[in-house]
């Protein structure tokens, strides 16, 4: 993709201020009607799609992430196409003839918030969108009684009228969009009474979205059709479905995996336990081996979330506490005391251990990348 940037000459961060300067100045320098270069047109071109880009934050934004700055949502219609740049600065100059009535929808956005447990197994949810539909009084057309529009007397049907004037970069030929039919060459003399000629009428319902077991945060579900109806009755657009997962109240989930994490008294870990952890497929009884250290980990196999497209369920990962008593009895001290020196712990000294890298806080760095997310 073109360097749009460099083509204008200004920095990445530059203002809408800074980049509309930069570009009238090179557009007065490069528009074909004052630059006998035969390239100048070309140069044009491309400074006025950099312009187009730039100056759309949408557009900026898909462009400086590294995307297709005219793709989706809408992009290239609706907005400022190449003709409305031209007319802002140099009053049109390029013959386009009329505008066409029947024009795209725009694609929609709607976020979606979904708990864990329907992002595990998927679930259907019934959502209000407030968007434009075809006019049913008129199918689209926006015209009454079953009439047509009709041909414009002022520009005759060109959609434009001309007029040479002098500007600051000579005297040019411009053409503006005809104001009597605003630039579709023709008129509705007699409009339909619902949609007032639009062809198409706002209206708020609701659809059923089917959203699939393994979805996460940021997945985007497209429903072809069911975005806005376009002028005249035009091709609806797209309406995208946004998956916003809400956090679980203990099990935080990375990828398809879910991780869990429990304290334990410290003789459980050593004699063995059974627990009972709650799952997204309900209670479940989990056996601790005897002799279990703290930082250990008990793998439940399938009990993560839904792979979502097919291939089974990710696995929930235990994470095992093992707590120090804090405060002991006189009786327990005694206990403990009888114990070590049974054990031989009372004459053993600490272990060091060696330095190596790696796992330290593994479990803890991916739960925080979760939270993050
Ligand atoms: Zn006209
Ligand atoms: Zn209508």
């Amino acid at each position: 993709m073109s360097d749009y940037y460099g083509l204008l000459g200004v920095d990445r961060d530059a203002s809408f201020d800074e980049i509309k300067k930069s570009y009238r100045k090179l557009a007065r320098e490069f528009h074909p009607d004052v630059n006998p270069d035969p390239n100048s047109g070309e140069k044009f071109k491309e400074i006025t799609t950099a312009y187009e880009v730039l100056s759309d934050p949408d557009k900026r934004q898909r462009y400086d992430l590294g995307g297709d700055p005219f793709s989706q949502f809408g992009g290239g219609q609706g907005g400022f196409g190449f003709g409305d740049i031209m007319d802002a600065f140099f009053g049109g100059g390029q013959s386009r003839g009329p505008r066409a009535r029947q024009r795209a929808g725009q694609d929609a956005l709607i976020q979606v918030e979904i708990n864990l447990a329907e992002a595990c197994f998927g679930t259907d949810r019934e959502i209000t969108v407030e968007t434009a539909i075809r006019c049913e009084k008129c199918g689209g057309s926006g015209c009454a009684n079953n009439s047509r529009p009709s041909t414009c007397g002022i520009c005759k049907g060109r959609g434009e009228t001309q007029q040479v004037t002098r500007s600051i970069i000579g005297q040019v030929m411009t053409s503006r969009p005809c104001a009597n039919c605003q630039g579709y060459g023709s008129v509705i003399a007699d409009p339909c009474g619902e949609c007032a000629g639009d062809g198409r009428v706002r209206s708020r319902h609701t659809i059923n979205v089917k959203i699939p077991a393994g979805v996460e945060t940021g997945n985007r579900i497209q429903m072809a059709g069911a975005g806005e109806v376009g002028p005249g009755g035009g091709p609806a657009g797209d309406l995208y479905v946004e998956i916003h997962q809400t956090q679980h109240e203990f099990l935080v989930r990375d990828g398809y995996t879910l991780h869990a994490s429990i304290s334990i008294p410290m003789t459980s870990a050593a004699l063995g336990t059974t627990v009972t952890i709650e799952t997204l497929d309900g209670p479940q009884e989990v056996a601790i081996k005897p002799g279990t250290q703290s930082g250990a980990t008990v793998v439940l196999k399938d009990l993560g979330v839904t792979r979502l497209r097919g291939g089974g369920r990710g696995d929930l990962v235990l994470h095992v506490e093992v707590v120090t008593p804090a405060k002991l009895n006189k009786e327990q001290e005694e206990l403990l005391k009888k114990l070590a020196a049974i054990r031989g712990d009372d004459k053993a000294g600490a272990e060091i251990h060696k330095a190596q890298s790696g796992n330290h806080g593994g479990f803890f760095g991916r739960v925080k990348d979760a939270f993050n997310r």
